[in-house]
Formats: C-alpha cells, structure tokens, sequence
C-alpha cells in the first residue's frame, strides 16, 4: 500500500507496525515515548521563553509520536481504515501547524526576544532527545523499509534539533527576536510541506476517483 511505504524524508507516513519485530516494535514504542515528552517539554518551554522555533520544533515530535501511536494502533486493520487514520491524522497535524503560525503572525506584531537561558536548556535537551532516537534507531536503518524511514525521519529531526540551538545562539548575538522567528517559518514550511503530502496519499487511497491521476 502507497501511504505505508513512505520513500522520502517525510516524518508523517504511516510505518507498517504488523511487518516489523518484536524487538523493532519495542524501539518504536520507546521512540514514541521519547516524542511524546519531548513534544510536552517544547511546548512548556516556548510559551515560558517565548519562543516560536521551539514551538515550531515541537510540531515534529507531535507528529512523530501521533504518526508511531497511531500505526502501532492499526496493526491489522482494513485498509479503508488506515487510510482514514492516516486523513484524520494529516488534519490533526495541519491544526496544530495553523496554531503555530498563528503564534507566529501574533509575534510578528511584536518582535521580542525569547528568554534564550531557557531556549538553550530546551533546544539542548530537544537535541540530546532526537539524538537518543537515532541511536535507538541506528542498528535496524537497514533492516527493513518501515524503520528505514522512521531512521531516515529521526536523522532529520537531529537536523532540526540543530537549527533550533542555532536559532538560540544567534538569538543571544544579536539579542533580538528576528532569528527565532525565522527558524520558526523555516521549520513550520518543511512541517507543512511533509504534512499536505501525508494528506494527499490518504485522500488518494479513501478516493480515488475524485484524485487526478
Ligand atoms: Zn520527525
């Protein structure tokens, strides 16, 4: 099935929990675990600092841990109804991302520095979180293509983990706001790119005679 097989980078596609091992389960769950707290930390951290790229940073480990929660939820299932998860799941993420560009017009009235102490500490632990996953990951990259791309996704977030302690840095030279918020378009653009895509496969699989070919 398309939307299981997820060939690019794309952190949202569905993994085919039924095809993997025990032991490969196991690592899902805990870097399910990982996202689900990471998600929590950033969004308690952004609206204490004030800062938008750690919001926008936190999108991805929502979707992440929605993407891992839900596909370990549909082993089994009909088709039909992976599709619909996977729609419902697509809206879920596109909503929080419009929460966050909100966020981020709100703040473009208003450019303020974002406590960078507090950024720092979250962007850090957000980096040392994505890290972890990716060495949880490290030994099954190869082992089949649901956790290729799950492996592929976590590369990805250490990447953005990255961009989020730069953000922070530059934040703390310039001592102004600007770098945070661009960071913060920057990462909610690739979310959202990765997010329409996952949307377009489910509504390709649901129906795909209203679907132009
Ligand atoms: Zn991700």
């Amino acid at each position: 099935m398309r939307i299981n097989a997820v060939s690019d980078s794309c952190c949202q596609g569905q993994i085919d929990v039924a095809a993997l091992e025990e032991r490969q389960r196991r690592v899902l769950i805990v870097v399910l675990v990982v996202n689900a707290m990471t998600f929590l930390m950033m969004v308690a951290a952004a609206s204490y600092s004030g800062s938008s790229s750690l919001l926008s940073g936190a999108l991805d480990n929502f979707g992440d841990a929605l993407t891992y929660a839900l596909s370990l939820a549909v082993v089994g299932a009909a088709s039909v109804v992976k599709a619909r998860v996977a729609f419902v799941k697509g809206l879920l993420i596109l909503g929080a991302a419009l929460a966050v560009a909100a966020q981020i017009g709100w703040r473009l009235s208003n450019v303020e520095s974002p406590v960078f102490e507090v950024m720092g500490i979250a962007a850090l632990l957000n980096l040392g979180a994505n890290g972890l996953c990716l060495r949880l990951l490290y030994p099954h990259r190869n082992s089949d293509v649901n956790m290729a791309s799950v492996w592929e996704c976590s590369r990805n977030d250490v990447i953005e983990g990255f961009a989020v302690i730069a953000a922070t840095l530059a934040v703390w030279l310039f001592g102004s706001g600007w770098p945070d918020i661009l960071i913060a378009i920057a990462l909610l653009a690739l979310f959202l790119r990765s997010g329409s895509r996952v949307l377009k496969g489910a509504w390709r699989e649901l129906y795909p005679e209203l679907s132009p070919s």
